[in-house]
């Protein structure tokens, strides 16, 4: 982990004393959000996209601490369904600030976030598009739309979003039945490796708004450009900075009167979080230390399976001498493999394991299979000036 201008004020829970003192206090597994480092990441994107409101997408990491963190920055929130519309309600954010971005709702899901005070949503199709018939005076619409991205770790555009060639029909949809567009919306996909098929989405929505507003289909002076932005995991990936330069160069070209949202969820909280994990207990098997732990691929490690990323893990134990060794999961399936051909120093029970870059899709994607409970979350530097707060869930 590179070190970053940690302020004196705060705590670094990623160092070892801190993660022992943090384990003896709350047990585990644990995974240690550090609300500190979320404003850092939160900083860095705004500095990689200056002018661009950044709506933090829940759906990563929905986590109390982390949504009052992006608020106190004074960002804005992507919510998706009615369970993240109440999250954020309860926790008293201005629903001025927040969008839905499901492209596929049910009724009820639109009336729970208008209630709440929500008015831009999203749709990608005819039958969405209706939904809203009811709903003209107090909504308005993103259109998504949809362009492959075969190079993402995980291409969200083949799910969700209309072909742009539809997108001038499905305009004038809305603007027959009165449903005011508002703009477009895109999602590239996940942790892409270039910025290329940003520029691409959006040099073509550029162009398909300027002929919505010719036909006089809506305002069409917001883009939304997505998320997607990528972190470092085992392999390190372009700087963000260098990563959002030719989507800074694009962004220039746009008319003023244009608000550019982006929807991150990765990029803010994927680095905030480490994942601690104990052995439970070793075997040699083959002559390979295996190492049986209490957190694997049903619990903080699922996205190893689901978001196919691959968390750099070491030991806090250090010792020069490292052998071959297994990293297993505490579920009795065998799929529940973390990592094999590790060099790792000879663990007993109860070692702890660090895997870093854990806040994004981990958790949230957890699962108590074989009564093995999910991860406690802590949330360490909650407020700001606020000395190593410590804030379970
Ligand atoms: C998942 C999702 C995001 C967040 O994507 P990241 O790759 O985590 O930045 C943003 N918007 C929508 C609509 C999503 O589904």
């Amino acid at each position: 982990m590179p070190s970053r201008n940690q302020r004196p004020r705060f705590i670094d829970p990623f160092q070892p004393a801190h993660i022992r003192r943090l384990v003896k206090d709350f047990g585990s597994p644990l995974l240690i959000v550090d609300c500190e480092r979320v404003r850092v990441q939160y900083k860095k994107l705004r500095k990689a996209l200056p002018g661009v409101d950044l709506h933090y997408a829940l759906k990563p990491m929905p986590h109390p601490a982390v949504v009052t963190t992006i608020l106190g920055e004074g960002g804005f929130l992507d919510l998706a369904t009615t369970g993240e519309v109440h999250l954020v309600q309860r926790l008293g954010a201005d629903p001025k600030r927040c969008i839905h971005t499901h492209p596929i709702k049910r009724d009820q899901d639109i009336r729970n976030a208008v209630n709440f005070g929500v008015r831009t949503f999203v749709a990608d199709n005819p039958d969405e598009v209706r939904k809203f018939a009811r709903y003209t005076d107090n909504t308005e619409l993103l259109l998504r739309v949809s362009f492959r991205s075969p190079g993402a770790v995980c291409d969200l555009s083949r799910k969700f979003g209309c072909d742009p060639e539809d997108l001038l029909s499905l305009a004038r949809l809305a603007a027959e039945i009165g449903v005011e567009v508002r703009g477009l919306s895109y999602h590239v996909g996940s942790q892409a490796g270039d910025s290329a098929k940003h520029v691409e989405a959006l040099n073509a929505c550029v162009k398909l708004m300027a002929t919505a507003r010719r036909e006089k289909l809506g305002a069409f002076d917001t883009l939304d450009i997505g998320g997607g932005f990528p972190i470092d995991y085992a392999q390190p990936v372009t700087d963000i900075i260098r990563f959002c330069e030719p989507i800074r160069e694009a962004l220039g070209k746009l008319p003023k009167r244009v608000r550019v949202i982006a929807e991150p969820g990765r990029f803010i909280v994927g680095p905030s979080t480490i994942g601690v994990a104990s052995v439970m207990g070793r075997a040699k098997r083959e002559g390979h230390w295996w190492y049986y732990l209490d957190d694997g691929l049903y619990g903080s490690y699922s996205g190893q399976l689901y978001d196919h990323a691959r968390y750099p893990v070491e030991p806090l134990r250090d010792s020069s001498e490292r052998l071959p060794s297994v990293l297993a999961g505490p579920t009795c399936d065998s799929i529940d493999v973390i990592a094999e051909n590790l060099m790792l120093p000879e663990l007993k029970a109860g070692d702890l394991i660090v895997g870093r870059a854990m806040g994004a899709y981990t958790w949230a994607s957890a699962s108590e299979f074989n009564f093995f409970p999910k991860a406690t979350v802590v949330a360490v530097n909650t407020k700001p000036g606020d000395e190593g707060s410590v804030t379970p869930l």
